[in-house]
This record gives structure tokens, sequence and C-alpha cells, in this order.
């Protein structure tokens, strides 16, 4: 296994005049060459903190964060990211929001060009890329926002809630469009949810946290065909299997607990 990212005992805490909130406390993963990592727990469990350090937007207090063995000091075009309102320039068509980072970045313009219209043309907006923000619907932004992380051919892409304002269709469409895009690109990710069904759709393998402090609580593999489908029988059961650890806090899975809960939920 080749290890892209690599978070060993990550701490961090923030100190206010009410106290101190410890966000994360001694998380360690690492995400290897190619793999789909998913991060879900609740709500405050520290998945955009983690997402933040892997982004060189944030620093641990405790515990390394290192991109290619070498310590993440900043952000920088190997990590690319997708928050989940796209953060798109309005001023911009969509063709030249594709291309900013690539300007930024100094590329040539026949290479910024051909890029552009090649990831336009993988998330399926080859038709729209003279339009603006405003024409867009909501899943168009965030695949403008996908095509514009992918132009920078990033090693890895971290995204956070990319899909979670969006409505279920849409979400399912880019569902499958992410794994078939990724499965051609082959880009590392890493990438944050609240929603278990989502992560395990997605995801080679999803990493639950528990909150306050963040810590992890279970990892599991997700060992079902690609491209999958939210509504896979395999995929609501083990998102079934993870929900129920989230819940109750269990740390292990028992399938005579998971059965008892299910028919208490009935
Ligand atoms: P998640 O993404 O899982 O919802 P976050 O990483 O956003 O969780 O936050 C983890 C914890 O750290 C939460 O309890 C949150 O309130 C706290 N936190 C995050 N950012 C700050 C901040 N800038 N100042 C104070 N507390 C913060």
């Amino acid at each position: 296994m080749i290890s892209k990212l690599s978070l060993q005992h990550i701490t961090r805490q923030y100190v206010s005049r009410t106290g101190t909130t410890v966000a994360l406390d001694d998380v360690s993963f690492e995400v290897a060459q190619g793999e789909f990592l998913m991060l879900v727990g609740p709500s405050g469990c520290g998945k955009s903190t983690l997402l933040a350090i892997a982004a060189g937007l944030d620093k641990p207090d405790g515990g390394t964060a290192e991109m290619n063995g070498k310590t993440i000091a900043g952000p920088g075009p190997d990590r690319g990211l997708v928050f989940q309102d796209g953060a798109l320039f309005p001023w911009l068509n969509v063709q030249r929001n594709v291309e900013f980072g690539m300007r930024q970045q100094g590329l040539s313009s026949q290479v910024i060009r051909e890029r552009s219209q090649r990831y336009l043309s993988l998330v399926n907006l080859s038709k729209f890329s003279g339009r603006y923000v405003h024409e867009l619907s909501g899943g168009m932004r965030q695949r403008v926002a996908i095509a514009r992380a992918l132009a920078m051919e990033p090693e890895v892409l971290l995204m956070d809630e990319p899909f979670s304002a969006l409505d279920a269709i849409t979400r399912e469409d880019l569902y499958v469009e992410l794994q078939l895009i990724l499965d051609r690109t082959g880009t590392t990710v890493l990438f944050v949810t609240h929603n278990v069904r989502e992560a395990v759709t997605l995801g080679d393998r999803v990493i639950l946290l528990s909150p306050r402090p963040g810590r992890i609580q279970s990892e599991f593999t997700v060992d079902i065909k690609r491209p999958r489908h939210i509504d896979d029988p395999d995929v609501a059961r083990l998102a079934q299997q993870i929900s129920f650890a989230m819940k109750g806090g269990a740390s292990y899975y028992n399938q005579e607990e998971v059965d008892d809960y299910d028919e208490n939920l009935s």
C-alpha cells in the first residue's frame, strides 16, 4: 500500500471563555493511493476539522499530518478541495471557473483549454461552458466545482459534504458520475459526510468518528461492486450496521443486536 495522506495522533482543541472543546483526540488514519476514504459521524465530531488539517487550512495541536511523507504546511495544488456550496465565482462563466485554478498555477493556455474541455466533458457539462453560475442548477454547480478541482489534476481530492445541499435525484446521479470519474482518473479521495448511506455508496472504507472528543469509533471496509447505488440492498445493509454502531455507541458489530434494534424501530 502506498500511503498518500497520513494523519497520526491528531489532537485539536478550541479554547473559549466558556471552556475548552476537544474537537479531536488522538485520531490516526492513512489514505492509500487511489483509495476513496469516507469520514462519517454526527455533527460536531470533528470531520471538517480533519479535512481542514489535511487541506493545510488548519493545524493540529498535537500529532502529525503528512502528504507523501512530508509535513503538510499549507494548501497546495496536490490537494483539490470541493465544499458544500461549490464556491464558484459568479462573475466568471463555467469554463473560466474551471480554468481559474490552472491559471493561478501558471499552466500554458493550451493545457488549460485542453483540460477544461476534458473535465467539463467528464462531468457532462460541455454544452454549458458559456453559462454563468446563476444560470445553473445546484447539481450543475457542484459538477463545475468537481471539474475545477479535478482539472488541477490533484493527487488527492478533499471533499466536505459536497452533495448535502442537493435534492435526492441529483445526488444519486452525482454518486454514479463521481464513481465513474474516479475510476477513470484514479484520484485518491478523502470525503466527509454525516450521511451514512452516502458513505457506503461511495467509499472503499468508512471511518466512523464519535463526538466530543472526536475519536475513531470504528472502521468498515466496503466490499460491494461498483458503480453502487444508494438503494442497493448491500449498501442498505452495511449502512444499517454503521448507523447502529453510531447510535448505539457500540465499537463492535453483533448481528443479533442489529436485528433487535431493527425490530424496535419497526
Ligand atoms: P463536524 O464537521 O463533524 O460537524 P467540526 O470539525 O466542524 O465537526 O467541529 C468539531 C468540534 O469543534 C465541534 O464541537 C465544534 O463546535 C468545534 N469547533 C470547530 N471549529 C471551531 C472554532 N473555530 N472555534 C471553536 N470551536 C470550534
